[in-house]
């Protein structure tokens, strides 16, 4: 494809507005134009690069047997009423009236467009499971639209919507997304963390977020270094919901205070005492709140999120809980680290790989320096009521998978984000399946997002230099750029006219810089759009040789004119 019969305006300088480097990117290299506030359009190369991405994720999803559909923008009210989104989504569902004055709304996302679809198409367990998708415009009224693409008030994503039979099924559709969102992120070159997320107004009972890592990203992510746990702040911070109810019921019977020795839990929770080191320590009360019975226990590996949950269903609070590594252990007092709260403690157990090793008596207080009391007594020192000296770790702050105190905090782009969606909307829309006994039962649902604007703007964002953009080679607007130095010179446009037609023979895509410009402004052209393999024909065209470079590396070889073709293929 030869420049000079394209359009393409690079600038100098982006507009201020332009405060991240991708945004700034976006424009100086004529992928986008701005309209209005978060309305953009694409111009030609930056549609070629938008559409490699959504070719991903067609791929993909296609790949684990999705299906795709296409549903409308403009969606009629009566379907949000029936869901209850109408009233509760707010100012950011952008609504519309027809001419006759009828309430629609542009698709900020279609659960209730699909969900009707299965009401009408679907019928009978046999069918099941189904997922459908579709790669098309959205629209939020965004309180405040920017930093260009990551967000706007029109973008593109692809949404997903899974219906099956039970939970086991959801599960293995989620997982199946989950899987295929892994590979679209990967082969879009983004460095990305999956994170637990919130499930917002969205709704359901499980979510996860694909965050590209940046500074500038607008979610906050907490990750925990010991056992890699991962989520949104959000999410961190809102373990209310955890542990599930039923499962306090089943442990609380399996721990009845004083008939079960800590191996016993541990065996029930599959936990190997022996390989353990974190601490541990369990205290029940007795009728009056005074502790009635102390096991401390080192615990080691990925169970102890089970041992929170333990430590809820006998009633514990969970900031009177505090999880500590050996080292910790006995640093102050003689104290055992594990155990923050208004106890008082006599005679308490400290069992290392099950060997008992010693005893404490009458300590209190946090898993810290200064922050313990010693010979503080229930009933006699405080009554109930959380002692003020006591330093408790807020959430969020604490890992809620190992307990430990700090967590690290990082920032990410969200590209994608999955949901269980569980029955919210097959059941507020009544929408039924016939079992194999001809009863009426609802579907469960899961939800699918990847916001394909977002992401082409989160490449950019992670790959950059202060040229340019450096693409990865999958979603580059074209592979090659052959730079002509002198296109008026006809050696040196036949070379390039070959090696071009050589490259496109073998599929690779070519943009031949034939332009009437100097050097120097091809070169900087070259650099800003950064194609990932730069091919100069210059005056050494007369003996076949040219100058080969990859964007990403800087470094210039010298290559013969047939080697530089093999190399780009
Ligand atoms: P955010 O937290 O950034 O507002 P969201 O959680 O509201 O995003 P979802 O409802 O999960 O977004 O939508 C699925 C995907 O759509 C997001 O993961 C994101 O990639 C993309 N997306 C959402 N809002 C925007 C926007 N305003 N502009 C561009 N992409 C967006
Ligand atoms: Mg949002
Ligand atoms: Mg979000
Ligand atoms: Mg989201």
């Amino acid at each position: 494809m030869k420049l000079s019969k394209r359009h393409l305006k690079t600038l100098r300088e982006a507009p201020k507005e332009a405060e991240l480097v991708s945004h700034q990117l976006l424009i100086r290299a004529n992928l986008v134009r701005k309209v209005a506030a978060g309305i953009y359009e694409f111009m030609p190369l930056g549609y070629r690069s938008l559409r490699k991405v959504e070719n991903i994720v067609r791929e993909e999803l296609d790949r684990i047997g999705d299906q795709e559909i296409l549903m409308p923008g403009p969606n009629p009210a009566e379907l949000w009423k029936e869901s209850g989104r109408w009233y509760a989504y707010g100012p950011e569902l952008w609504r519309i009236k027809d001419r006759n004055g009828r309430d629609f709304c542009l698709g900020p996302t279609h659960e209730e467009t699909v969900t009707d679809i299965a009401r009408n198409e679907f019928s009978s367990y046999r069918e099941l499971p189904q997922t459908l998708y579709q790669i098309q415009w959205k629209y939020r009224d965004e309180a405040r639209p920017r930093y260009g693409l990551l967000r706007s008030r029109e973008f593109l994503m692809s949404d997903g919507y899974s219906f099956d039979r039970d939970e086991a099924g959801m599960d293995v559709s989620y997982m199946n997304e989950y899987g295929a969102y892994e590979r679209i992120f990967t082969r879009c070159g983004l460095d990305y963390r999956i994170v637990e997320a919130d499930n917002g107004p969205i709704g359901g009972s499980r979510s996860h977020e694909f965050s590209a890592l940046s500074n500038v990203g607008e979610s906050e992510l907490a990750h925990c270094p010991e056992c890699g746990y991962a989520a949104t702040l959000e999410r961190a911070e809102c373990v209310d919901d955890e542990p599930v109810q039923e499962e306090m019921e089943e442990l609380k019977s399996v721990y009845t205070p004083g008939t079960k020795t800590i191996e016993d839990v541990c065996n029930y929770l599959h936990m190997d005492v022996k390989k353990s080191i974190k601490a541990l320590m369990f205290v029940t009360y007795d009728d009056e709140l005074n502790p009635a019975e102390y096991v401390c226990a080192f615990v080691r590996g990925d169970r102890e999120v089970n041992m929170i949950k333990l430590v809820n269903a006998l009633g514990i609070p969970e900031h009177y809980i505090e999880f500590a590594n050996e080292d910790e252990m006995g640093a102050t007092t003689g104290c055992v680290g594990g155990f923050t709260g208004p106890v008082g403690l006599q005679n308490c157990k400290i069992v290392v790989d099950s060997e008992l090793v010693g005893t404490v008596n009458m300590c209190a207080g946090a898993n810290k320096e200064d922050h313990h009391m010693t010979g503080v007594c229930y009933g006699r020192d405080y009554k109930g009521d959380i002692v003020t000296d006591i330093k408790v770790l807020k959430e969020g702050e604490r890992c809620p998978k190992c307990g430990k105190p700090i967590i690290e905090h990082s920032r990410g782009i969200e590209v994608g984000q999955i949901f269980k969606l569980g029955t919210k909307y097959s059941e507020s829309m009544k929408t039924f399946y016939k079992d194999e006994n001809g009863n009426d039962c609802v579907y469960q649902m899961g939800c699918y997002g990847i916001g394909i604007t977002r992401t082409l703007q989160a490449i950019i964002e992670q790959h950059n230099d202060e040229d340019g953009i450096i693409w990865p080679i999958s979603v580059a607007p074209y592979h090659v750029m052959i730079t002509v130095i002198n296109p008026q010179d006809e050696t040196q446009m036949n070379l390039a006219d070959k090696i071009e037609e050589e490259l496109e023979k073998a599929g690779v895509e070519v943009l031949c810089d034939d332009r009437d410009e100097r050097p120097g402004v091809k070169f900087k052209d070259a650099d800003l759009l950064g194609l990932p393999i730069r091919i100069t024909v210059g005056k050494k065209a007369g003996e076949g040789v040219v100058e080969y470079k990859l964007r990403r590396e800087g470094e210039m070889t010298l290559k013969s004119a047939e080697d530089a073709t093999k190399d780009a293929i």
